[in-house]
């Protein structure tokens, strides 16, 4: 079905100015290196991605304002001034000193959105280590992955989650400090583990920044492939240009903005959009540590008045599930502005929000990778629904063939940046020949299929590969196959992603059994139970189907492509590689 392109809106009718009121004029004009002049630099010289968002607001005199207003899952709500996350990060950092935390080293977080986890963040960014941030849902398969993989030598947790740290603990010889801390009562700690309250209790609230320079890294997220373990694609100081200019004109932040980003932390979104862009940008923040509930959320939006909010499909196709009466009970009349990321967004999406909240959501692209928003719809261009928009100021996206050649317009092919935007990733650790093969012909490729078309707006097609998107996250078909052969009666498993109208898809798995075991209902139920409690509800498969044998290549690798074509009834496509059918 055609959808009706939405209408460019008359700029002096809309609540404020956008930043990007004329796309073509700032973006033929635009050099993401000038970008550097409106940020400050450390005062020593230098880089650090947390003084830009913090420490430059105090010392210009902005120091009072909100930075932060948290919504507890317990009902409570405090308010944390910019002046507030510079001391309690300053604490931090001094922390890590006292621990004599090099620089460089890994510093994790495994929390839920307490404000200990932002105070810890900045503080790693200033004591010049790298912060990773890992979901609070992760279980001990995946969080050891990711550990292990980057040899992190500190970890910040709490109380509820440390159980699941300490069933790997012995398998990750290189994390010395595990710190946990509580927002309620202080912790109490066993032995192998330190209190961040006592820590930070004796910590000054003074820091000389560790002089970073632009290109030292600063932060790690991990992404999934297709083949082997998330690999960490790391992100360099720099990288704060690209957060603070997309933040300026693609989220157009405004210096009265109560601004609302519903993603978590351990995703990039929530990293980049949860704390640098806005806080480059100077606005207020919400950070509403529960979970979905379509009332709870407009009730967050009329309770702090939020301008500018920023969520995923998943997240919008939940509030069309519940209907167009939830949003009427609510007052969101200070909503301006609204986008979204991480899935395709439904055309019907964009519909619906227009006439349920009164404002289309604008699509952005972009990846853990691109550290940054690249392709995006806003404010003053006409949205065609179903589309991403077009290339951010400075970005220069295409779509190439197998050569690295462009495509004409129309065609599709592999979505693809010419590199050397600020924020782009500048390795996978220790996985450099990963890094160096997602380049060809002067482009980086995305790992994404797509077309542009003769207005230069971009329509996403699908994955070239077998990750699986479930919710806006990405999942690994190898990292669900590995832990489900960790179980005894599991022979070989094949993970695909299974088309799914809300979450986009969900994580199925086919599983052979070994020699003695039947495939029961119950054998089901304790996979599901097993995977969920190794990797996490996120990652594990909702689905599991057995099987005799699974169709493998001559070389031995599992069909995926096959599976999933098997499950939709499709097309079985070419078959000349398999072993045997
Ligand atoms: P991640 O690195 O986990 O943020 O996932 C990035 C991937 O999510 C992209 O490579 C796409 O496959 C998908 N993605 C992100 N944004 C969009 C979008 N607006 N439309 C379609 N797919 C998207």
């Amino acid at each position: 079905m055609e959808y009706e392109t939405i209408s460019k809106p008359d700029v002096d009718s809309l609540a404020v100015r956008p930043n990007l009121d004329d796309y073509e004029g700032i973006r033929s004009g635009f050099d993401y290196e000038r970008v550097i002049d409106e940020l400050d630099g450390l005062p020593g010289g230098g880089l650090n991605i947390a003084y830009e968002c913090l420490d430059r607001h105090v010392a210009a005199g902005r120091g009072d304002k909100a930075c932060i207003l948290w919504d507890g899952k317990d009902g409570r709500q405090e308010t944390y001034t910019y002046a507030d996350m510079a001391k309690l990060s300053n604490q931090f950092a001094n922390v890590l000193r006292k621990l004599e935390v090099e620089k460089g080293s890994r510093v994790f977080v495994f929390m839920d959105r307490i404000p200990e986890l932002y105070a810890a963040a900045f503080g790693t960014l200033k004591a010049g280590c790298i912060i990773g941030p890992l979901f609070s849902a992760f279980g001990p398969d995946a969080i050891k992955d990711r550990l292990e993989d980057s040899g992190a030598s500190v970890l910040v947790t709490t109380p509820e989650l440390k159980a699941k740290v300490h069933e790997i603990r012995g398998d990750l010889p290189a994390l010395k400090h595990l710190i946990i801390a509580s927002h309620n009562e202080p912790p109490e700690v066993d032995d192998g583990e330190l209190s961040w309250n006592d820590l930070m209790a004796d910590a000054s609230e003074e820091f000389d920044i560790v002089q970073t320079a632009p290109d030292d890294p600063a932060i790690m997220h991990y992404t999934s492939g297709t083949t082997g373990r998330p690999k960490g694609a790391l992100h360099v100081h720099k990288a704060v240009l690209g957060h603070y200019a997309t933040g300026k004109y693609v989220l157009d932040f405004h210096e009265d903005d109560i601004y609302w980003c519903t993603a978590d932390p351990g995703w990039v979104t929530g990293t980049s959009y949860g704390m640098f862009a806005p806080c480059t940008n100077g606005v207020s923040s919400v950070i509403y540590e529960g979970g979905f509930s379509a009332s709870k959320w407009y009730e967050v939006i009329q309770k702090y008045k939020v301008t500018v909010w920023y969520t995923a499909p998943t997240a919008i196709r939940m509030l069309m599930k519940a209907g167009d009466e939830v949003p009427k009970k609510f007052d969101l009349s200070t909503l301006r502005y609204t986008m979204s990321v991480g899935e395709p967004l439904n055309p019907e999406a964009v519909v619906w929000s227009e006439k349920a909240i009164g404002l289309p959501f604008h699509d952005n692209w972009w990846q853990t990778e691109t550290g940054s928003i690249m392709i995006a719809n806003y404010p003053v261009m006409p949205i065609k629904p179903g589309s991403m928009g077009r290339p951010m100021p400075g970005i220069n996206p295409g779509i190439i063939d197998e050569e690295g050649n462009e495509v004409a317009t129309g065609e599709e092919g592999d979505l693809a940046v010419r590199p050397g935007w600020p924020s782009m990733f500048r390795t996978y650790w220790n996985r450099e020949e990963m890094y160096d093969s997602r380049f060809k012909n002067g482009w980086y490729i995305t790992g994404d299929r797509a077309r542009k078309d003769a207005d230069g707006y971009f329509w996403f097609v699908g994955r070239a590969d077998d990750v699986i998107n479930t919710a806006g996250h990405l999942v690994g078909p190898f990292e669900v196959e590995s832990a489900l052969l960790e179980h005894p009666a599991v022979a070989e498993a094949g993970v695909i992603g299974k088309p799914d109208p809300v979450a986009m898809e969900i994580v199925k798995a086919f599983v052979s059994l070994k020699e003695g075991y039947e495939p029961t209902d119950e054998l089901k139920r304790e996979l599901r139970r097993f995977s969920r409690e190794r990797l996490g509800p996120g990652i594990a498969p909702r689905e599991i189907d057995f099987i005799d044998t699974l169709p493998k290549t001559r070389s031995g690798k599992i069909m995926r492509r096959l599976l999933k074509a098997r499950e939709l009834g499709l097309d079985e496509g070419d078959t000349s590689t398999l072993e045997d059918d």
